[in-house]
């Protein structure tokens, strides 16, 4: 991504800064970082932060030692860069010059401890959470991004493609997540970061850790999986069944699946995310599972894995193109068996598009 972008997008969330009323906005280490600097440390205790009071330059704050990498930064080129020493300079006292007295946005990313020390030091500057005042800022992906994501997802679409020619019967819940994380790392992720495998009653837990038990015909498969690849995350989820299902499992799967494609469809500019949560949790209170669909329609999808906007009853963010998030109900029925499915999806300007197209039929393993 080009200086161009980086500079843009400052712009842009300089924008919705004084748009909420805010005096500025302080970055910490994160994914806010990468995506206003291209800047990557690792949050540690030296402070690094990024500065962005409204109506003044914004100011790059890093330790000396990490100058060399934030000035080779691609979105460094036109970014003012101040540095402190250890023992010699008082960071948040560098933090405080920049900012007149004022309330301002500081990422959720930033360390309990960098934030004391800065109240300490500003302690006529207020300080609120991006989380809740600029919640958006990083929901409406730009062209490079969404092909970033589609990439993440083709490649999981393939891990699972060559997960169901493995063998399940006999096999523990853990095996198949090491290799669904070998797949992931084969088809060009950087990290494979969750491999959720859900097996028989386990698969009635939504979160269920991949563990000791050995799966076994009859068995309804929840695998829930996905990483990092060239810095965009990838997650899916898809439900296998060992040997036939039997008529209530596919009945289940059906539900399930008329849901998330109701979801889907429900999905255009203008819409609110909750309404999407309504169109999906409708189908299945329809078909008589209401209380057994237990968590959220869906999650925005981006540099971090969980952002906003989330598919939910209570956000009531208008759908933009551009913003892309996950589709993925569910039914568990505790004790016996539960199925998931999930696509990554991506607003467009009429309607919606699927980042993931790996199959939803129904699908037998062996
Ligand atoms: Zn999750
Ligand atoms: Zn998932
Ligand atoms: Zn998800």
């Amino acid at each position: 991504m080009s200086a161009s972008t980086y500079a843009v997008r400052r712009a842009n969330a300089m924008a919705s800064v004084e748009a909420a009323g805010l005096d500025g906005l302080l970055v910490a280490p994160g994914p806010d970082l990468v995506y206003l600097t291209g800047h990557a440390p690792p949050p540690l205790e030296r402070l690094t932060m990024l500065v962005m009071p409204v109506n003044a330059d914004p100011l790059l704050i890093v330790p000396a030692l990490e100058r060399p990498l934030a000035e080779m930064a691609p979105g460094a080129p036109g970014l003012s860069i101040a540095d402190w020493r250890d023992a010699r300079d008082d960071p948040y006292a560098l933090v405080a010059q920049a900012l007149r007295p004022g309330r301002y946005a500081i990422t959720d990313h930033t360390w309990a401890s960098h934030l004391l020390a800065l109240q300490r030091t500003a302690a006529d500057r207020a300080f609120v959470s991006t989380g809740e005042t600029l919640p958006l800022l990083r929901a409406v992906k730009d062209a490079d991004e969404i092909e970033r994501l589609r990439a993440a997802a083709a490649a999981a679409d393939a891990v699972f493609a060559e997960i169901v020619a493995l063998g399940f019967e006999g096999r523990a819940e853990r095996e198949v997540a090491t290799e669904l994380a070998r797949l992931l790392q084969e088809h060009g992720h950087q990290r494979a970061e969750f491999m959720i495998v859900g097996s028989g009653p386990n698969a009635a837990s939504s979160h269920h850790e991949a563990g000791d038990r050995l799966i076994a015909v009859g068995d309804a498969v929840v695998m829930d999986f996905g990483g990092v690849m060239d810095q965009y995350c990838s997650d899916i989820t898809r439900t296998v069944f060992v040997g036939e299902p039997t008529p209530e499992q596919r009945e289940v799967y059906d539900v399930v699946r008329a849901a998330q494609q109701a979801a889907f469809q429900a999905v255009r500019p203008g819409v609110q995310a909750q309404e999407v949560d309504r169109v999906a949790r409708g189908v299945i209170a329809e078909a008589g599972y209401g209380e057994r669909f237990v968590h959220r329609t869906g999650h925005g999808i981006g540099l971090e894995v969980h952002e906003a906007p989330y598919i939910v009853e209570g956000d009531a963010t208008a759908l933009k193109p551009g913003m892309t998030f996950s589709d993925e109900p569910g039914i568990y029925l505790e004790g016996r068996f539960g199925v998931r499915i999930e696509d990554q999806v991506v607003v467009t300007s009429e309607g919606a598009e699927r980042l993931n197209e790996a199959t939803r039929e129904v699908t037998v393993v062996a």
